[in-house]
């Protein structure tokens, strides 16, 4: 099996045809690695934009990429697309994160009018595997490819990060030093209709307690301190798409605030509760005796 790892550069931009906002594509990086990860090819190629005349001054700054560049490649996507499917062929392909391959669609989209990569058979978010193989599950933060490079005390001197062939390059080296067989099966996804439903499935927290994806047994907050169920002195309130109310733990005589969050992902419900300092008014109110 072979694998690609691609980056992408783009440009967010106005499209007065189509009435929004649109990031489009301005450079392709990627390179290819055997069974036994070396690099045994490499792509990397300049788009001149069709759709923004100039370039989004956080990009230039980031890229050092200038517009003349890009006029001088030539290149339109439709050029690149086809070049990059055969460079591509079977092999699986890996992007930090899934931003890169959701630019892509929406590339796709706009110039073919097709939101499914035809020619895609296996994707990998390479930046979950990382994350998960470094043994890092904060989900609420990302790991980054600088930092998840740092860690794995891989120096990358003297070349500028931010241009796509060089992070693809440094993708590479980050998955070669976090390989592991097994583990990587269970990121390998096949690109079929439920593929494109999960990644473009957009992550909601809940704000209705009778939605049916809420689970009602989860609707209680432990004292911090003792870890005992606290007991609830207040209705449901919803404030910044958390449920929140009262609480005092009996005891440890302490009131506070819980705090419950439903977050629906594609496949599953995740469920964040906090306890928090009791808001400002709810402490004005007489106390009850206890
Ligand atoms: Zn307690």
């Amino acid at each position: 099996m072979e694998y690609i790892i691609l980056d992408l550069e783009f440009n967010g931009t106005y499209s007065k045809n189509r009435h929004r906002f649109f990031n489009e594509i301005i450079e392709f990086g990627a390179v290819k690695l055997d069974e036994q990860l070396n690099i045994v090819e490499t792509f990397s190629e300049l788009i001149a934009p069709q759709i923004s005349k100039k370039l989004n001054p956080h990009v230039s700054a980031l890229t050092h990429i200038t517009i003349d560049e890009l006029k001088d490649s030539k290149n339109t996507f439709s050029h690149v697309i086809s070049k990059f499917r055969k460079f591509l062929g079977d092999s699986v392909l890996m992007t930090w994160s899934n931003s890169d391959i959701l630019v892509l669609m929406e590339n796709y989209r706009y110039f073919f009018g097709n939101d499914k990569l035809s020619f895609l058979k296996y994707y990998v978010n390479i930046q979950k595997y990382c994350q998960r193989a470094v043994g890092n599950s904060d989900r609420a933060h990302q790991l980054g490819l600088s930092t998840c490079a740092e860690m794995l005390g891989i120096t990358y001197e003297n070349k500028q990060l931010h241009r796509a062939y060089n992070d693809a390059e440094l993708t590479a080296l980050c998955f070669k030093a976090l390989y592991d067989e097994e583990l990587l099966k269970g990121y390998i996804h096949t690109c079929d209709n439920e593929f494109y439903q999960r990644v473009t499935f957009k992550n909601y927290n809940i704000c209705d307690l009778k939605d049916a994806h809420i689970d009602k047994k989860e609707m209680f907050i432990n004292c911090e301190t003792c870890g005992k169920r606290a007991l609830r002195r207040s209705k449901w309130r919803l404030k910044n798409k958390s449920f929140r109310a009262n609480f005092r733990c009996l005891r440890c005589r302490k009131d506070f605030e819980g705090r419950i969050t439903f977050k629906k992902h594609y496949d599953h419900v995740e469920v964040i509760k906090k306890t928090a300092e009791l808001p400002q008014k709810e402490k004005q109110k007489p106390s009850v005796k206890a």
